[in-house]
């Protein structure tokens, strides 16, 4: 009998089945319909091999002929199961739940399905037997190679149309699955004593598991948690269905470099122990230090993460601190991109304990729109540079004016720095803005515009995290040399906000540029940053006076000994003073009274562009 493929095919699903019954559970969408999908496959494979032998033994031997018909009718009904199920594990995923079409589609398929069933059922079967030659025919098995042709083919459409949608191994999977299948169908059609279809559908289940549904996929060899992919699966099952989940996160850090490989690892697989321990609830493990535990309601969630964090509290032996990020209710997040962009931002933070509320999604979002506001300025060109002009008592002219970033919007609007400067530290794009910035003022030097209405020097402001990524003396220095601008035309700002080990860097650094004539000066004094050591330190010519400082001034008498103070230490020390913030003409009295050199404040010009800053020199300097 021409069953001997059949068998080998039963065996290594049924194989595959019993692996994929004996691994941890975790409801995902994907998982329970590749399972439906094996199922139907083992009845397939098992009615193929029952109705070849009961063909044989109807030809041969004169068995009842109407039980034959109807098995061979289970068997193709059963084909058409299958192919519909593969249709459904590729669509889920793929189709959109929220779109009318994806539902009429679906219902259609549905619809097809059942009619179909139905007509397999009602319309005859013949059968024929001769020799390993075993196979049967009349309109019922017309239908069935007719709806499996169709939910093939829809399948292979589906996955090509969506394959930007999945990763590349997953399209891989699914079309070799779904192409082999076609493969043997269009063979056995050919060639009937070639029983492939099954086999064949066999051998998509192992691709399928071996590629898409394997354990490795799911689980963390070392620990037996579930993986980051697990969680991704689950994470954009629950969106999809619209169904709402809390998570606790808890991250590890090691606090000093003596914690050998060997504690990190003991570390991890006890902390996974007591996660799997604490209860039924799926625990995974998303990063080397970090893991998760998702619940169905918040409460159980807040119960849990107390006892974690009090066990782990409990831990003395290594030197270690957990970072704890509690998600109460998943739906705050507007999908799976925002969930996961979630988890990476504030898994980062230097805070202890972290609970996630609409406020901190909404600040994520004004953190991402920021960003994306920079990106596309930097893009399009609309990045602007404003100047505003000081004020040298010295030589009573204004001869510096300090370079202030813009970002002019599409429609027009103007934003300002306090809105992006301090995101674009955090997430690298000061580089790009930085060097942007400054080639803009060495072109605006390049015209040798302002420098004949009397200006001498731009200062810049150069923010410490550009220290830290890249040193900027090579930025600075090829512009000039492009642009013509002489170092003597430059002074960069900085502000202590570097970490102590970076110090040694940015002064190191500093001083290249001085010994190429470039100066510094220190930005936003008294504001707290600054310590003593810093100004003793850094070599800076001008020291600038925040508007805070500056105002103690009016403020009580003992500020007024202190800025007395401060301003006789620095003109010592050969610096010059620049008094910020400067709204009003006491104000202007009492700075030229203390001795200040420099006033930058509304009294004389808010920062302009370049043209009203020409025309304001203009008309001050001559
Ligand atoms: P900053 O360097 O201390 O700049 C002085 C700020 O004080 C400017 O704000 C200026 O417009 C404002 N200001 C000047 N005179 C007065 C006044 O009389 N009254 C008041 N209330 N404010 C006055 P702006 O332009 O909004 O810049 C804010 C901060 O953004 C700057 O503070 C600086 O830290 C940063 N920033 C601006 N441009 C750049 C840049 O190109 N690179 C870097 N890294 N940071 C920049
Ligand atoms: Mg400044
Ligand atoms: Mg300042």
């Amino acid at each position: 009998m021409n069953i001997e493929l059949q068998c080998c095919a039963l065996f290594i699903v049924f194989t595959i089945s019993v692996m994929f019954l004996r691994e941890k559970k975790l409801d995902l969408m994907n998982r329970r319909l590749f399972f439906r999908a094996i199922c139907a496959c083992v009845a397939c494979l098992s009615f193929d091999i029952l109705s070849v032998i009961l063909i044989t033994l109807t030809f041969y031997d004169g068995f009842n002929p109407v039980i034959t018909s109807f098995v061979c009718k289970i068997y193709i009904m059963l084909l058409v199961l299958q192919g519909y199920f593969g249709y459904v594990y590729a669509s889920t995923s793929l189709l959109p739940v929220d779109k009318k079409w994806a539902k009429y589609l679906k219902l259609f398929f549905h619809m097809t399905f059942g009619i179909g069933e139905i007509l397999m059922l009602v319309l005859p079967i013949k059968y024929m037997a001769n020799g390993r030659i075993v196979y049967s025919y009349g309109l019922s098995t017309l239908v069935a190679y007719i709806l499996s042709a169709i939910y093939i083919l829809s399948t292979i459409i589906t996955t090509v149309a969506y394959r930007k949608q999945m990763p590349g191994r997953r399209l891989v999977a699914m079309l070799l699955w779904q192409g082999l299948w076609l493969l043997a169908a269009v063979i056995q059609f050919m060639f009937p004593s070639l029983l492939l279809v099954g086999f064949a559908s066999a051998f998509g289940m192992v691709i399928l598991y071996i590629q898409l549904e394997n354990p490795s996929e799911y689980y963390d060899g070392s620990t037996g948690l579930f993986t980051t992919n697990a969680l991704s699966a689950y994470v954009h099952d629950q969106y999809k269905f619209g169904r709402r989940f809390s998570m606790f996160t808890a991250k590890i850090h090691f606090l000093t470099n003596y914690v050998d490989y060997n504690m990190e690892h003991d570390a991890v697989i006890r902390t996974a122990r007591a996660l799997v321990a604490l209860g039924p609830e799926p625990a995974f493990r998303i990063d080397d230090d970090t893991f998760c535990v998702l619940y169905e309601d918040e409460d159980r969630m807040f119960k849990m993460a107390a006892d974690i964090k009090r066990q782990k509290d409990g831990v003395r032996d290594i030197p270690a601190k957990g970072t704890y990020l509690l998600i109460p209710d998943s739906l705050i997040m507007s999908g799976p991109d925002e969930f996961f962009r979630f988890l990476h931002t504030y898994l980062e933070s230097e805070q202890e304990i972290v609970v996630a509320d609409e406020a901190l999604v909404e600040g994520m979002r004004n953190q991402m729109k920021t960003k994306k506001m920079v990106e596309e300025a930097l893009l399009e060109d609309r990045v602007e540079v404003y100047y505003q002009p000081f004020y040298n008592f010295v030589t009573e002219r204004f001869d510096v004016a300090e370079a202030l970033v813009r970002i002019r919007l599409e429609n027009g609007e103007l934003v300002s720095p306090d809105r992006f400067i301090s995101m674009a530290e955090e997430n690298g794009q000061i580089i790009s803005l930085g060097k942007k910035i400054f080639e803009k003022v060495c072109i605006m030097l390049s015209k040798k515009e302002v420098e004949k209405a009397g200006l001498n020097r731009i200062e810049v402001n150069l923010s410490a995290a550009q220290f830290d990524h890249e040193n900027p003396e090579t930025f600075v220095l090829e512009y000039m040399e492009q642009y013509g601008v002489s170092p003597e035309q430059i002074n960069l700002e900085i502000t202590e906000t570097a970490a102590a080990q970076n110090r040694e860097i940015m002064i190191d650094n500093m001083n290249a540029l001085i010994e190429k004539g470039v100066s510094f000066a220190l930005d936003d004094f008294g504001t707290g940053r600054s310590n003593i050591d810093y100004f003793v330190n850094m070599p800076v010519k001008v020291i600038k006076f925040d508007q805070s400082f500056t105002r103690g001034f009016f403020d009580n008498e003992k500020m007024r000994y202190v800025l007395a103070g401060m301003i006789d230490i620095f003109h010592k020390m050969g610096m010059a003073i620049v008094a910020e913030g400067i709204e009003t003409g006491e104000q202007v009295e009492a700075m030229k009274q203390m001795g200040v050199e420099y006033i930058q404040g509304y009294y004389f010009s808010k920062p302009l562009p370049e043209d009203e800053l020409l025309q304001f020199l203009h008309s001050h300097n001559t």
